[in-house]
């Protein structure tokens, strides 16, 4: 029997904007061409994971027939562009924040028609065959690997500002955006085997004002592409290049290319972090529900039949819908008549509603890895559930159960899953163990620190169970997990003695 090859395919979704339609089309594309799952990921995207080579122009087409496309979702040029999701209808700044992200959307688009020559039309017939279409940011060459962009508020980073390769944050006066501070250079991946490799958080470059933000972004982009490293893929996100650079040159560079010098940043930083999950006043008479999605994997197993909620709610009441960058997924325009039986038919297929969760499992999050990601080295999404159970049991003997606690788990160094920022961070190191980072925070605002290497996977919540009762008794008032770790620092942590590196 000849090999069958199977594939990921990824839908853009800027900004996490998707229609009831578009939505339904996802959950039978799943079922019809790959492994009857749908995935939300930590880019407010789709994923579709097991899609048979033959299967492949098939699925892409269903996507594009739902008017959502798989350009740019995956490859060397701008992706998927992230905002805050929230639909809040009364707040101009968070219109202005979504129209940016849909106008950034557009502009990085790829122009090639290649794209719809290879996926939408046939072959050797298509009229589009030898034509030539210029790629006025991205040349002949495309950016020397993959760049992520995103817009976000101070109070608010769920779209995790710090970790893309240009960030911007709004600054707001009264409810209008005046500008953005705008970063450069965040980047999660990395590969232990080369030294030179690291996670970096952005670096803050500038405020610009709406006007500027596009072209700023473009020249920002052209740098990236003309002087990003093209010998070597392990180097060659920006973030390598800012490091060779410094801060300085690169702005300089930048400036040279907008044809302007840029000003220092605005004061205005990131503060806060919200996740969205639950019930809340959308501010024209209307309500948004936002819900926990585990690790973002819609299936029907078990008691947990999350397509068949969605297709029963979508049935009925066809909301529009809101992907989050913490893999939950916000039902946008309901009635509060229809709270009730929203609630209803949620509970009937077993989704939890946010009162029943913890926040430590609200704001976890995990990649795909095994067994659908060729690069992971160990287990991820199929892992988190139960390592979960074990840390709230662990947190409630220590009355910590309500704290807001992030962790991102990941099945290998790339870092999908922004492992390298939050309170605590599990990064795939060899067959079921992990590198265990604290010290980060739920903001996402700073790298944490390696406390230990190869941790088994069953020795988690041991090595924690002690820091948990450590940050009872010593934290200062308000300050979170990652805060604590950060302030009393790796070697004052307390340590497990039963859970030895292995
Ligand atoms: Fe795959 Fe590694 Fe990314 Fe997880 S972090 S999805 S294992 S590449």
């Amino acid at each position: 029997k000849p090999k069958e090859y199977s594939f990921m395919v990824r839908s853009r979704v800027p900004g996490g904007k998707v229609t009831p339609e578009q939505f339904l089309a996802h959950l039978d594309i799943c079922e019809e061409f790959a492994n009857g799952t749908l995935r939300v990921t930590d880019r407010q995207a789709f994923q579709l994971h097991g899609v048979l080579k033959t299967d492949l122009k098939s699925a892409i087409r269903g996507i594009n027939e739902s008017k959502l496309s798989t350009i740019a979702a995956c490859g060397d040029v701008c992706r998927n562009f992230m905002c805050c999701p929230a639909p809040q209808k009364n707040n101009p700044v968070h219109d202005q924040m979504q129209k940016l992200a849909d106008a950034m959307a557009d502009h990085f688009r790829p122009k090639s028609l290649a794209y719809y020559e290879i996926w939408l039309k046939d072959g050797e017939n298509s009229e589009l065959v030898h034509q030539v279409v210029d790629e006025p940011i991205y040349g002949k060459t495309y950016l020397p690997r993959k760049f992520k962009m995103g817009v976000t508020l101070p109070e608010d980073n769920c779209i995790d500002v710090y970790t893309q390769d240009l960030g911007l944050i709004a600054v707001v006066e009264g409810d209008t955006i005046v500008g953005y501070n705008m970063v450069v250079g965040g980047g999660m991946g990395m590969t232990p085997a080369k030294k030179d490799t690291f996670p970096a958080v952005g670096k803050r470059m500038t405020y610009v004002t709406p006007e500027q933000v596009i072209p700023v972004a473009e020249a920002v982009v052209k740098v990236q592409r003309d002087f990003g490293n093209r010998a070597d893929r392990k180097h060659a996100r920006m973030k390598y290049l800012i490091a060779e650079w410094g801060l300085p040159k690169f702005k300089a560079k930048v400036e040279e290319y907008y044809g302007a010098a840029l000003p220092e940043p605005h004061p205005t930083d990131v503060t806060n972090v919200d996740d969205h999950i639950g019930w809340h006043e959308q501010g024209d008479g209307k309500l948004f529900l936002g819900i926990n999605i585990e690790n973002g994997r819609l299936k029907d197993e078990g008691p947990l039949q999350l397509k068949a909620a969605f297709r029963e709610l979508l049935a009925k009441f066809p909301f529009p819908l809101r992907l989050t960058a913490l893999q939950g997924i916000i039902l946008c325009d309901v009635e509060p008549k229809d709270k009730p039986e929203i609630e209803s038919i949620l509970r009937k297929h077993g989704v939890k509603l946010a009162h029943e969760l913890t926040l430590i499992r609200r704001y976890s999050i995990a990649c795909p890895a095994l067994p659908t990601c060729g690069l992971a080295v160990t287990e991820s999404e199929r892992v988190l559930p139960a390592i979960m159970d074990e840390l709230e049991a662990t947190l409630d003997q220590y009355g910590l159960k309500e704290d807001r606690i992030a962790v991102h788990m990941t099945g290998c160094p790339n870092g999908c899953a922004r492992p390298y920022t939050p309170d605590i961070g599990l990064v795939g190191k060899a067959r079921g163990k992990y590198t265990l980072y604290l010290g980060g925070n739920a903001e996402g605002t700073r790298l944490g620190f390696i406390f230990q290497d190869m941790v088994p996977e069953q020795g988690i919540s041991t090595i924690l169970s002690p820091i948990f009762a450590q940050y009872r008794d010593q934290r200062q008032d308000g300050e979170s997990f990652g805060d604590f770790c950060h302030r009393v620092g790796k070697d004052s942590l307390a340590r497990a003695e039963a859970v030895a590196a292995t």
